[in-house]
């Protein structure tokens, strides 16, 4: 966990926030390493989600938020957390995950636990007053559902169907931990799937299979993985199901995603507060009802983390101890990166000819600092899939060489066949 922590900041994959100014509780930034990586995750998800269906489509609702929403979700009422402070040594914890001792000084002397809001409110507006109190949403959920009849009457879709959404969050966490797993800003990748009534239980199944499939095709290892279904007495207020894809992360197993059975609860909910009718008509059957709604919540940060997690090792070549990143290409912040043999100016337009043909099809990074033995090492590094190479040869023959992170394995190849051979590994 420590040497991941210490590769994000290092080569700018995250950063705590406002450094320089001693931080700034728990919040972090992605760099510009952690920026590719965390955008080539959620366009993973998109792409399975969205693009690859023809059930599906996306929205991109606002952060701010009216009280009305929360209102109607339960959120106001009921999303908190149970607090507790330790007498002793005055720190505070969420009393469910901890085991009835201070995970700080070890006491047992806790206060009872008292509701903890999670939401953060702010005023939208010039004047601070209780008409004015906005929100920003703790999950990028509602979004969908107040906008069910948007996209039902605008993308003329028919349960089953799904909404999805890739955002921000914000939670005001009592004890954000374990660098960004927990933090208060985060970014969520949710579907909203409608379906008749009876079908839910069908497609819940259907989702967790699919979802724990998107993790494994990404990279994560089988033995790293699993389904938890949660206890009765774990259920949100709103679902009759829910089970966790969970990884095993360095301090033991715990979640990446929620695939929860909502029924119909957040529909009936708006449609009560709302008085807006939020009911699906079929004009074949001339049947209506309120569709129920299956619902895979995952981390993107989360996810993200955990994908630096499992690609993270350590190997010797040549005698020599190298760190990798054994991220999938899809993944990995740049697919190709060019490197003249030597810093010698003679080659530098032929380096700037095989970039101009491997940029178009994926991030590409040019380095031509310190000797190629380190220059690999770094690309390794930062799981880099591929280095092709320009020496001296290529300026006669126009062939370069491209080598394997994983395998340390090299072949020849013209410049003329380079984005063939590119596209093709891409393709995996
Ligand atoms: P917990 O009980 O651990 O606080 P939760 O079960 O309430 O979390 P969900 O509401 O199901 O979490 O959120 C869906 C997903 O969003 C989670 O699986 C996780 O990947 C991500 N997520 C939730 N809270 C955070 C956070 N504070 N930081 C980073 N990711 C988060």
């Amino acid at each position: 966990m420590e040497r991941v922590v210490n590769l994000c900041k290092r080569r700018g994959f995250i950063f705590p926030s406002a450094e320089i100014y001693g931080g700034f509780r728990s919040t972090y930034d992605y760099g510009p390493l952690g920026v590719n990586m965390l955008r080539n995750v959620k366009d993973a998800w998109w792409r399975s989600m969205v693009q690859m269906r023809d059930d599906v489509v996306g929205i991109d609702a606002a952060v701010l938020s009216p009280g009305q929403i929360w209102e109607a979700s339960g959120h106001l009422a009921t999303f908190t957390d149970p607090l507790v402070d330790c007498r002793s040594c005055h720190e505070r914890w969420r009393a469910d995950k901890i085991a009835g001792t201070c995970p700080n000084c070890g006491s047992s002397d806790l206060t009872e636990p008292r509701a903890f809001h999670l939401m953060f409110k702010t005023y939208a507006g010039p004047v601070e007053e209780e008409s004015a109190l906005a929100y920003l949403r703790p999950e990028t959920a509602q979004g969908m559902f107040v906008n069910f009849l948007n996209v039902v009457q605008t993308a003329r879709k028919k349960p089953p169907f799904g909404i999805a959404q890739v955002g921000k969050s914000f939670r005001n966490e009592i004890t954000p931990q374990n660098f960004v797993f927990r933090t208060r800003e985060f970014e969520q990748m949710e579907l909203e799937y409608f379906v008749p009534p009876g079908e839910a239980e069908k497609w819940f199944e259907y989702w967790t299979a699919e979802r724990m499939g998107w993790y494994l095709d990404l990279g994560i290892p089988a033995d790293r993985l699993r389904l938890r279904d949660h206890e009765p007495d774990e259920l949100s207020h709103y679902s009759t199901a829910t089970a966790d894809v969970e990884f095993l992360f360095p301090w033991g197993w715990d979640e990446l995603e929620g695939i929860a059975n909502r029924t119909d609860f957040d529909l009936r909910a708006h449609a009560e507060h709302s008085g807006e009718k939020l009911e699906y008509f079929d004009q074949g059957t001339g049947e209506r009802y309120v569709p129920h709604v299956i619902e895979p919540s995952a981390g993107a940060t989360r996810t993200m983390m955990a994908f630096l997690i499992a690609s993270y090792s350590e190997d010797e070549v040549s005698g020599e101890r190298r760190v990798l990143l054994r991220l999938d290409p899809r993944l990995s912040p740049y697919q190709v990166a060019v490197l003249p043999l030597s810093k010698n100016e003679a080659l530098e337009p032929l380096c700037r000819e095989v970039l101009d043909l491997v940029r178009p099809l994926c991030m590409c990074d040019y380095d031509v600092t310190q000797s190629i033995g380190r220059r690999y090492r770094r690309q390794d590094e930062i799981g880099t899939p591929w280095c092709v190479t320009v020496d001296f040869d290529s300026l006669n023959d126009r062939s370069v060489t491209v080598r394997d992170r994983d395998t340390t394995a090299q072949v020849r190849v013209p410049i003329s066949d380079l984005t063939t051979e590119i596209t093709h590994r891409l393709r995996g």
